[in-house]
């Protein structure tokens, strides 16, 4: 291989490397459901169905507190999933909740 062409090939992994990059960035637009045994979800009391979030542990939690009514929530109101920016890169239940829901405004 002379050095030109070295080069060219180089360059050409790099650029196949960029547009399989931007693939996936584009794939995790949607995201993974984020599942209550990543470690921010236990660290924040997420629960895929705010119905099972337990009131002991978070006396503030209210049957109608969602995530789809949440100020975080990022999905539209019919969505099942969203994506909430405590989660980068994933998607929150509409369904669910966690410590840190705040009233959505409006
Ligand atoms: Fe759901 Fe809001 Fe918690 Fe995000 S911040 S996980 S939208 S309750």
């Amino acid at each position: 291989m002379t050095h030109n062409n070295r080069r060219t090939f180089m360059l050409k992994v790099i650029a196949a490397g960029a547009a399989l990059g931007a693939a996936r960035a584009h794939a995790q637009a949607a995201g993974p459901k984020v599942e209550e045994t990543d470690p921010q979800a236990v660290a924040l009391g997420y629960k895929q169905d705010s119905a099972t979030v337990d009131g002991k542990k978070y006396p503030k939690h209210e049957a109608a507190q969602r995530c789809s009514n949440c100020q975080l929530f990022q999905g539209k109101a019919a969505d099942a999933a969203g994506a909430c920016p405590l989660f980068a890169g994933k998607q929150v239940a509409a369904a669910g909740w966690c410590s840190a829901w705040a009233k959505k405004a409006g």
